[in-house]
């Protein structure tokens, strides 16, 4: 009967396939504002499974937008609390509490992904998200806000820019953005405290909003995804759609990247963080590490490798870390 089946008004949307949901795998990164919004959108609208992944535990000033939580929810973790909550919400669908950094996210946990969401609140996060999407090559729908300003980014993988192909903000900007994933961020906020992003529900709705919606088309093969970049100015009420273009030189995606044969060119007797500095300029990364031989390398001594070793670099650009082969050249 109609009034028993809980998706029969969705279902009667021209071309609905409600299947597709059920079978439908969606990576939340973050269950912060915009993470509580998409992910309560997903859980009604019967997508079969979601991964909740967000280390945070939930504090007072978490209440103005995290409709998830509630004062006796302060303290327990963002992740257990909301997955809890969303399951009273819609019982017939599968949701995993993951309450540790992504960065420890299994293998067995990604696969068979078909969205990845990600509600990040920091810059170096969403670098990290973006190199998983396009390592394991599954589209990703990105949202961002700062007060009354939101912007979304959908990538499909080496078919639309990535995070990485066209920053749009200044590198002074970026720089500042950037904090320690983690618990090393945790530490950091503790020691000196980090401004806090200006955030209010309204918006936070608003964005998670469109990012459902976008998850949804992509799950569903409806409409036209956004191409790829829509900015929303919520007190003027503008759309802007910017296409980014793809980046032959981008470091995660660009095609002229063939990283697993990469050489890397060393001069006899050179300083780690010479070696590294020409690493950081040749293949765009933030700030390198290098490891030789299972250990990581003291930026302040001589690179000793011979010709043909390879070394693995580690980047917060990157979700893993990519391997080359060093080649000396003479001074
Ligand atoms: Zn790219």
């Amino acid at each position: 009967m109609e009034q028993d089946n809980r998706y029969h008004r969705q279902s009667i949307i021209p071309d609905w396939d409600q299947q597709k949901l059920t079978n439908a795998k969606i990576i939340i990164l973050g269950v912060g504002a915009t993470g509580s919004y998409l992910a309560t959108n997903l859980a009604l609208s019967g997508v079969g499974e979601m991964v909740l992944v967000d280390f945070d535990t939930i504090e007072k000033s978490n209440l103005n937008r995290q409709l998830l939580f509630s004062e006796t929810d302060i303290g327990r973790k963002k992740a257990d609390v909301a997955a809890d909550k969303l399951k009273r919400l819609n019982p017939d669908i599968t949701i995993t509490s993951f309450p540790k950094s992504m960065e420890k996210l299994p293998n067995s946990i990604i696969a068979n992904t078909t969205v990845i969401a990600c509600c990040l609140d920091t810059f170096l996060g969403r670098r990290w998200a973006n190199s998983l999407a396009l390592r394991e090559k599954i589209p990703m729908v990105n949202g961002g806000m700062y007060a009354f300003l939101g912007d979304i980014q959908t990538i499909k993988p080496y078919e639309t820019a990535c995070f990485e192909c066209q920053p749009l903000i200044s590198q002074e900007k970026l720089a500042q953005a950037c904090t320690p994933l983690g618990d090393a961020r945790k530490e950091l906020v503790l020691e000196k405290e980090l401004p806090k992003l200006p955030s209010v529900a309204t918006l936070s709705s608003i964005i998670a909003g469109l990012m459902s919606q976008e998850i949804l088309k992509l799950i569903l093969g409806l409409g036209n995804s956004i191409n790829n970049f829509l900015f929303y100015d919520g007190l003027y009420n503008s759309f802007t759609e910017l296409e980014l273009t793809r980046n032959k030189n981008c470091p995660i995606c660009g095609e002229n990247y063939k990283l697993n044969t990469a050489e890397v060119l060393a001069f006899k007797d050179e300083k780690v963080s010479d070696l590294l500095k020409r690493v950081a300029l040749s293949f765009g990364m933030a700030d390198p590490e290098v490891m030789l031989k299972g250990r990581f390398l003291n930026k302040d001594d001589i690179f000793i490798a011979k010709e043909g070793d390879t070394i693995y670099v580690r980047d917060e650009r990157l979700a893993t870390p990519i391997a080359l082969i060093v080649k000396y050249l003479e001074k």
